[in-house]
């Protein structure tokens, strides 16, 4: 297939974008002009409302969501000869983070309906696996597209088998599953979100532990300033004097700063409104293709999705790959999410088998995410449908 995406300068449309308002551009002027630009009052600000907003019991911004992923992981105790498994339909980080921990990485193939994981999958990879006496010590499931993995039954396998469970949220908060906000960590150790631009909210870089299990926020603490504390109750010994710390943990520097958490804490006022303007987004695309050929994720099923992705499916993989041209070469930033993550280059030094995966393989060919997000107009998803019908027609 021959190259022939147009230059970054030349998408008029993306697939995603951040909506800055003048409130966010004077939240982020006054912390500068304040006396902390980080370790001040915002960041634990920004925490609070986000915890208060999901209700959970405790929240910890981290410098970016593969960050908040890594000291996840590191908080679990994930180490060397552990398993950890995920969906390969997800940005790298997913995986990436137990691999930090020097953790094996499986994956579990995922929905051929809502590209989440498996539930069924899940269940008979588990069964194998106890045979096998190769039980994950946590898995790490994605809420892909904004829209939440079926959390109670991967709750009840976790009760069975024994696993960890972490919620990589990146793509869903502001969701709903079932009468809670995803970020409630009913069903799950933790939760992580990122505020990446392309994201629902954003602080530029920034991400965000929930949970509501006081050890692990202390670990997640320790984990995220270089494994420092000045808690005298958490130390060796009694402290040499007031000025005193100690390392008891290998920590990074993994702190969000407070002009970072300025802007998250503004935006997060407008969550609610950013989804209901995704809402119609995917309403009226749900309405103006659903009499094609196009398959279309369920927007009854999906009604408590953040839609953070609209994902159409093509028949083919030709098909997929024409109008996938046809859009960016004028100037419509589609894109494919997500290649498998054990297709990557990197990935292939542990032998995953494509035939274990099929309906993330049959996904992978077929998928497009349209453009999604606040300030989209409808003239402009007007214009990404006619090339859409044009394309299929010619
Ligand atoms: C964006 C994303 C991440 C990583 O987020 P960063 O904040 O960019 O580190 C992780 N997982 C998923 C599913 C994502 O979409």
């Amino acid at each position: 297939m021959t190259n022939k995406s147009v230059g970054a300068q030349k998408i008029k449309i993306p697939y995603g974008k951040q909506s800055i308002s003048a409130d966010d551009i004077s939240a982020v002027v006054n912390v500068l002009e304040s006396n902390f630009l980080t370790q001040g009052p915002v960041t634990p600000e920004f925490e609070d409302q986000v915890a208060k907003y999901c209700q959970s019991d405790y929240a910890i911004a981290t410098c970016n969501a593969t960050a908040a992923l890594h000291i996840a992981c590191r908080s679990l105790d994930i180490k060397e000869k552990d398993i950890v498994w995920t969906s390969p339909n997800s940005f790298v980080a997913s995986a990436n983070c137990a691999i930090y921990c020097g953790a094996t990485i499986d994956f579990v193939d995922i929905d051929p309906n809502d590209y989440n994981i498996s539930i069924r999958a899940l269940k008979n990879k588990l069964e194998f696996a106890k045979s096998r006496k190769q039980l994950p010590k946590a898995i790490i499931v994605v809420h892909f597209a904004g829209f939440s993995c079926d959390m109670e039954s991967i709750y009840q396998l976790s009760q069975i088998y024994g696993f960890h469970i972490i919620e990589d949220a990146s793509h869903a908060i502001g969701a709903e599953y079932q009468d809670s906000k995803v970020g409630s960590c009913q069903y799950s150790d933790m939760t992580i979100f990122s505020f990446h631009p392309v994201k629902i909210i954003t602080s530029a870089e920034g991400g965000m532990v929930l949970t509501n299990q006081r050890s692990l926020y202390q670990k997640l603490l320790l984990l995220r300033n270089s494994g420092i504390t000045k808690d005298p109750a958490l130390m060796t010994k009694e402290p040499d004097g007031n000025w005193y710390y100690q390392q008891i943990e290998l920590g990074y520097n993994y702190r969000l700063t407070d002009l970072h958490a300025a802007l998250g804490l503004s935006q997060l006022k407008q969550l609610d409104h950013f989804i209901d303007l995704r809402r119609n987004i995917a309403e009226y695309y749900f309405k103006k293709l659903s009499h094609t050929e196009i398959q279309l994720p369920d927007i009854k099923v999906q009604a408590k999705s953040s839609w953070h992705l609209f994902v159409i499916r093509l028949n083919n993989l030709d098909i997929r790959n024409h109008v996938y041209n046809d859009l960016q070469l004028q100037g419509v930033g589609v894109q494919v999410h997500y290649i498998p993550i054990y297709q990557q280059p990197y990935y292939q030094q542990f032998n995953f088998n494509h035939t274990d995966y099929p309906n993330c393989e049959k996904y992978y060919q077929t998928c497009l995410s349209l453009p999604i997000y606040p300030e989209l107009k409808q003239a402009q998803q007007d214009f990404v449908i006619d090339i859409i019908t044009q394309s299929l027609a010619s």
